[in-house]
Parts: structure tokens; C-alpha cells; sequence
């Protein structure tokens, strides 16, 4: 039976049981039940599941893993980690976090005023706040403000005119001065998708010539005293564990070097995000090189073995891990509209009184078929339809002739696959592929998952129940925006293989996993689909309950977003039935009430699923 790569990518967060997906944890419940569930009030299209006992999970594995590398390794620094905020501000997402986090004192990162602000209203005040990216007067005078207001914050700065700034906001406002970090330009970069952030080109980061000169401007202002950590972030989802390494050993030294300048407060090393997530599906693609044991005991064990070789005391060490912490803890869950081969169904046969001789070969292969003959009744039959092609070609045969030896041999090799399932020929593996099934899904690939459709990234997907059946149809999935990008090619280096359902008896459900960072805020409404209706899902000893449901907008809230007036766009409408002449005086206010109805829901589709 095909697992999807469960194994691989699942971390032990689901099982399959009895046919289906369910989470491994307390009562267990299936991505069926609670889907079924939440669509019993008429809901339809998409819907984003969130599961904050993985949040928990993630937390609690960051901190313990690192903990133990710290006893093990006799470290003396302690250990810190802030959430960074752009990986998924979303409030179920932050009120996870900031309940977890609790006994830990895990933090918040903030890039941008408004994530500052969020940190601000979230974060208690033994928990630390961090504040990354570039930042003006203004956002500076907040940090000011959130250190005044009590808050443990670190400002980082990526620039010597943001450090000018901070002494200037210092001399301006008789507001307490926040921490002072510096992100250091390191010469090691980083390999995959988002690996950008070090090397000599990076966006970020002081060189070391300028982090000398900051070191006097802090001085001759006074502030010295305020400079507390030092900071990097090579790329996000590294998959391999060298450049890590490299980079720490630079990040080290650089530390060392500057409590021998006379940072009397440097007392920390910020080692960014970049921890990976596993999202292959299968054993053959490219997966990270490391766990979350080696990664906590190579950067426990690097950064003692560098102080202690320079006579320095262990610094703290400190992580913005996003990917880590929240990619696992939400589902995509999307009905499937649409098999678009259904054309091919066994019941839409058509004979007449005489078939072709072929034809009426053809119907006895598909009658007789068995695991002994089907190699060899599927030659014949895949000779035949050749045959019937030139046939029809030389019109000795008509379009409803054509029509049934098309649905026959289909029905012939769909049923050989089915026969050899557990150990294909490579002739069938190859008719597999070429007997492409498109299923078109409820949902946008541009709003739930831009960074497939941006980067290329795979996100593991499979069906949430008939895990019983093997599936056969090599899948490709089409969104339904009118946008051809829209579209998760079938990749025979990464195939997928989905059902043969009977849409019209049954619903099919997709689910998308470890879709729960970065993508949310980055999706975008093209064609106006919204980020879909979301529900946090809690799990207990013997049942689960959904709560904190936020509805996607409706048309007339998206439309809103973008600029439109929708009183007047309502107006409009109205207006225009009301004084039509087409249309009966009392089938005018069912029409509208259609009409406010539609415009109340959000764009999805709701035709069957
Ligand atoms: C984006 C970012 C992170 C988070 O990286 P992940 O790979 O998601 O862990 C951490 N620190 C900084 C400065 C960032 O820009």
C-alpha cells in the first residue's frame, strides 16, 4: 500500500489507520471526520486545519534538544529562542506560540513596525523581543518605546547609519535604550531555495571593517554598554549542515574577538532560522542532511570549543527558527471538483446492433482480462485501438466506434495496472504516466501555496482517506483560477498517484501538508480567492473540538480590500433588477436575496463539493 512518504515527511505528527489519515495524538482523530465535521454547516472549498499541539511539539523539541546539548557538551551560556514573526502572523499562529512559549520564555521577532507591534501587545516581559530589517527613526523610537515600556529587546542593526540613527533617537528621547545587536556579514552563504542571506553580495550585515567602526561610534556615545548579541541568518531551510557550520565558526570568532575589543555586555550569539523542514515525498529526492540532534550539538559544541580556545566566556545562544517551529502544524484540506477523464467511464459505453469486428474483440479482452492474460490481452488490445485509429481515419469506422474503443482500452489498462499493481512492468509504469489524470481541486495554488508556485517548492500531498485502495492515476492537480500556472504537474521524478473516484457517489479529499510557514501572508488573491475559511483544531483524551473559526472574505470584503465601494457596488446591482424588465415583480426579491446571498460568501466554488 502507498504511504505518500509518510515516513518521510510526517515526523511522526499522522498514521494511517482503517483507510485514513489521522493525527497521532490523544483520541486520534481522522482529517476525514473533522473535515466532514466542519462542512456539516455548510461549508465549502478549501479549508486550512490548524493543529497547535504540533506548535508544541516544535517548541518543546527546539528547546529540549538544545538543553541537552548544553549539559552534554558542559556549555555555560544558556539558551534563548524568539519566534520570527514573518514566518506566520497570523493570531491563532501568535496565541499558540505565546501560550507554549510561556515556560519557556520563548520570544518574538519582528522585521517591519507592524510585526514590532504585534511583539509588543504579545510577548511578556521576561521573554525577549528582536527586532530585524531595516528600520527608520521611527521604528527605532518604537523599540525605544517597547525597551521603555519594560521589554527585553535587542535591536539588531544592519547598518551603520541605523546605528547613527539610535544614537541620535538616545540623545532626542529620554526613553530607555534598547539592547544593541549587530548582524555580521559573514563570508559563508548558504546552498538551496532561500539561501541569499550570507557571502560577500548579502543583503544584511556589517563587514568587518564596519563593525570596528561601530564599536567606536558606540564608545564615543556611551553606549558600548548596550551591545549585547551578535547576529547572523545565512538562508532559510538549509539542507545541508556544512555551510552551518562554517558560518558559526565565523559568527565565533568574530564574538571572541570583539569582548577582546572591549564589549564588556556582549553576551550572546544570534544564530538566525535556517533550520529545515522535511517536505519530500519520496526516498530519491534531495532531503536535508541533518536532524535537529546534530544541528543542537553541532552549534552547542562549535561555539564552546572557539571560546574556550580564545579564553572567552560562553556567550548565550539564541535562535529565530520560523520554518521549524510552525511549517507542520497546519493542513490544506481541498475537495476535488473535477476527474477530467471521467469521459472514460465503463457507462457511457454506446454499442450498436453490428460493432466493428475489433470493437467486438476489444469487448471480449475487457471481459476475459485476468492476472495470467492481462500482459497480453493489453498488446492486443493497444494493437487493436491502433488498428481502429487508421479505420477510422480511412472512415470505415464512426465517431460513437471510436468513442467506445477509446473507453474500452482505457478501461483495459486502467484495470492491467490495477491487476499488477504491486510489481509493474516498466511498459505499464510508462502507460501509467502517459494515462495522465487531471484533478481539479477547490482552491488556489497563488493564495495557499505561492511558494510552490513561485519556487518550485513541493509540498507533500495526499488523499486524507481510501488509503485502503492503492491508487493507480498518475495525478496532476489544476487549481481553479483561470491561470495556467495554476497547475501541479505530474513530475515522473516525483510522481503521484491518486484514486479513481465516482465523484458523482462520493466526495474526494486532498490534503496539503506542512504548509504553515511563510505562505499564509505571502499568498496572494489572485482572480480574488481568498485565504481560505480556517479553523484551530484542539485535541483531547477522547474527542476534539474546533474552535477559533475565521472565515475567508466574501465577495464583497475582497472586493472592498482592493479599493471598491461595495455600497455602491450593491446599489448598483440592485437598482439594475429592480428596474429590469425581464424579470416577474414577485421573482425580483428572490432574485435578490440570491443576489446578497452570493455576495456574503467567499469565492470558492460550491458546486457538489
Ligand atoms: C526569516 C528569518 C528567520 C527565520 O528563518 P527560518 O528559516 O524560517 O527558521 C530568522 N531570522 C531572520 C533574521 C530572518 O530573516
Amino acid at each position: 500500500m502507498k504511504n505518500f512518504g509518510l515516513n518521510l515527511w510526517a515526523n511522526k505528527n499522522f498514521i494511517i489507520e482503517d483507510g485514513e489519515i489521522k493525527l497521532n495524538y490523544k483520541s486520534m482523530p481522522s482529517l476525514l471526520n473533522i473535515t466532514k465535521k466542519i462542512r456539516e454547516n455548510d461549508v465549502k472549498g478549501p479549508i486550512l486545519l490548524r493543529f497547535p499541539h504540533l506548535i508544541n511539539k516544535q517548541i518543546q523539541t527546539l528547546y529540549n534538544y538544545f538543553e541537552k546539548a548544553i549539559q552534554e557538551n558542559a556549555y555555560q551560556g544558556k539558551f534563548n529562542a524568539v519566534f520570527p514573526l514573518k514566518v506566520n502572523q497570523f493570531p491563532a499562529v501568535v496565541d499558540a506560540i505565546s501560550r507554549q512559549g510561556q515556560k519557556y520564555n520563548y520570544g518574538l521577532e519582528a522585521g517591519s513596525k507592524a510585526e514590532l507591534i504585534i511583539a509588543m501587545s504579545k510577548t511578556p516581559h521576561n521573554a525577549n523581543i528582536t527586532v530585524n530589517g531595516f528600520k527608520d527613526e521611527e521604528m527605532l523610537t518604537l523599540s525605544f518605546i517597547a525597551a521603555q515600556s519594560g521589554h527585553n529587546i535587542t535591536v539588531t542593526i544592519e547598518g551603520l547609519n541605523e546605528l547613527e540613527t539610535i544614537i541620535s533617537v538616545a540623545s532626542k528621547h529620554n526613553l530607555k535604550v534598547p539592547n544593541i545587536g549587530i548582524r555580521v556579514r559573514l563570508h559563508s552563504a548558504g546552498s538551496g531555495n532561500w539561501a541569499k542571506s550570507g557571502g560577500m553580495d548579502a543583503k544584511f550585515g556589517l563587514t568587518s571593517t564596519e563593525i570596528i567602526e561601530a564599536i567606536s561610534l558606540l564608545k564615543n556615545a556611551n553606549l558600548l554598554e548596550k551591545l549585547t548579541m551578535i547576529h547572523f541568518h545565512i538562508g532559510s531551510q538549509m539542507a545541508d549542515i556544512a555551510p552551518i557550520k562554517k558560518a558559526l565558526r565565523e559568527a565565533g570568532n568574530i564574538y571572541a574577538e570583539l569582548k577582546k575589543m572591549g564589549a564588556v555586555s556582549l553576551s550572546s550569539i544570534n544564530i538566525g532560522g535556517g533550520l529545515a523542514v522535511e517536505y519530500e515525498q519520496h526516498t530519491k529526492s534531495d532531503t536535508r542532511n541533518y536532524s535537529i540532534e546534530e544541528f543542537s550539538s553541532s552549534v552547542v559544541f562549535l561555539l564552546g570549543e572557539i571560546m574556550d580556545a580564545k579564553d572567552v566566556t560562553h556567550p548565550d545562544i539564541f535562535t529565530e527558527s520560523g520554518r521549524f517551529v510552525v511549517a507542520s502544524h497546519s493542513v490544506l484540506i481541498t475537495p476535488v471538483l473535477e476527474l477530467f477523464s471521467q469521459d472514460y467511464q465503463e457507462q457511457l459505453l454506446n454499442f450498436k446492433e453490428n460493432n466493428p469486428p475489433l470493437i467486438e474483440e476489444l469487448i471480449e479482452l475487457n471481459r476475459l482480462l485476468n492476472n495470467a492474460n492481462c500482459i497480453e490481452y493489453l498488446h492486443d488490445a493497444l494493437d487493436h485501438m491502433e488498428s481502429l485509429f487508421t479505420l477510422f481515419d480511412l472512415g470505415y469506422i464512426d465517431l460513437q466506434d471510436r468513442s467506445n474503443a477509446e473507453i474500452l482500452v482505457h478501461n483495459i489498462i486502467k484495470k492491467a495496472l490495477y491487476l499488477k499493481s504491486s510489481n509493474p512492468t516498466n511498459e505499464l509504469e510508462a502507460l501509467q504516466t502517459k494515462l495522465q489524470e487531471r484533478y481539479l481541486i477547490n482552491a488556489s495554488i497563488f493564495q495557499s501555496l505561492p511558494d510552490y508556485w513561485g519556487l518550485g517548492q513541493h509540498f507533500p500531498v495526499m488523499p486524507i482517506h481510501h488509503l485502503n485502495i492503492t491508487p493507480l492515476r498518475a495525478a496532476s492537480l489544476w487549481d481553479i483560477t483561470c491561470d495556467s500556472d495554476g497547475e501541479i504537474g505530474f513530475n515522473p521524478e516525483k510522481p503521484l498517484y491518486l484514486h479513481d473516484v465516482n465523484l458523482d457517489e462520493e466526495d474526494y479529499f486532498l490534503g496539503f501538508f506542512n504548509v504553515g510557514a511563510y505562505q499564509e501572508t505571502l499568498g496572494m488573491n489572485h482572480n480574488l480567492f481568498t485565504h481560505p475559511n480556517e479553523y484551530t483544531i484542539i485535541i483531547n483524551d477522547t474527542d476534539y473540538e474546533i474552535s477559533n473559526a475565521v472565515e475567508s472574505k466574501n465577495i464583497l470584503q475582497i472586493l472592498e480590500s482592493i479599493g471598491y465601494d461595495g455600497n455602491n457596488i450593491v446599489t448598483k446591482l440592485n437598482s439594475e433588477l429592480e428596474n429590469s424588465e425581464f424579470i416577474a415583480e414577485k421573482e425580483k426579491s428572490d432574485t435578490l436575496a440570491i443576489l446578497k446571498k452570493l455576495l456574503s460568501q467567499n469565492g470558492y466554488l460550491r458546486t457538489t463539493n
